[in-house]
């Protein structure tokens, strides 16, 4: 980093471009915040459209704070960064996507989390959903089956400074037993069947937030939960579109 006195001693023209170019670097910081808002008046709408199906009309207020200061922009490919706030999946290369910043949301609420909770996450993708979640709990551990979106996301996540995620290459179908249980789990991708393995390594107490279904019916949002007597409750909670959880398993 250079010290002012140093900057001051620069040619004038040189100083002149070097102050536009931070002049321009603040300009795109404010854009990106400005959207960042306009992204949370949009998730909020979409909530109060969607409180039939979620059974609320706002969601954790925690969750929307964090929603408020993660920056999505960082986790998605420069060649859509200008829409990186827009209430909706983008790609992020390998034929995936990033999800809508609803459902990031929304997911997030219904994992019932705190700042002591032990979560897994399987679909790392860009790593937006485990840096949401980070921001939340003790730690993420995450799997993402495509090595090259698992190894971006790792980067990524480390260039943010973000300590408490371990993120593994690996099929997320058979859960990471070796630091089970989980206070929640949360799947990113859709199976046709709940992972019985998932539902091993959940606490009981604990939620597993998943899409369920094929990729040509319906699939279903729905919401796990093991009780104290490791008695297993589901709830359907809103119709989605996820891609397919894939691996052989
Ligand atoms: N959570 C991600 C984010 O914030 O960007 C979005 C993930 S994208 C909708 C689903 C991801 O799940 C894809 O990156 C896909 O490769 C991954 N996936 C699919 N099947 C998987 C499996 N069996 N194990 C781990 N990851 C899987």
């Amino acid at each position: 980093m250079m010290k002012n006195d140093q900057i001051m001693k620069l040619p004038p023209l040189l100083f002149s471009l070097i102050m536009s170019l931070f002049a321009l670097h603040v300009a795109a910081d404010e854009n990106f915040s400005e959207k960042r808002r306009v992204m949370i008046e949009e998730i909020n709408d979409t909530v109060r459209l969607t409180s039939d199906y979620i059974g609320k009309t706002t969601l954790d207020e925690r969750v929307m704070a964090v929603m408020a200061k993660v920056p999505r922009h960082e986790f998605v490919p420069d060649k859509v960064k200008s829409y990186a706030y827009a209430n909706r999946p983008l790609p992020i290369g390998e034929g995936q996507t990033i999800s809508q910043p609803y459902i990031v949301a929304l997911m997030t609420d219904l994992a019932g989390i705190d700042q002591d909770s032990i979560v897994l996450e399987v679909g790392t993708g860009s790593g937006y959903q485990a840096a949401v979640l980070a921001e939340l709990v003790r730690h993420v551990y995450t799997i993402e089956i495509i090595e090259e979106l698992g190894q971006q996301a790792e980067r990524d996540l480390q260039r943010l400074g973000y300590t408490n995620v371990t993120v593994k290459i690996g099929d997320g179908y058979h859960g990471w037993a070796e630091h089970a249980p989980f206070d929640a789990i949360l799947v990113t991708a859709a199976p046709e069947e709940i992972p019985e393995p998932l539902i091993q390594q959940l606490k009981p107490g604990g939620k597993l937030v998943i899409p369920l279904g094929s990729q040509i019916g319906f699939q279903s949002l729905i919401v796990v939960e093991k009780d104290s007597a490791g008695k297993i409750r589901r709830r359907d909670v809103l119709p989605v579109g996820f891609v397919p959880l894939t691996g052989n398993h």
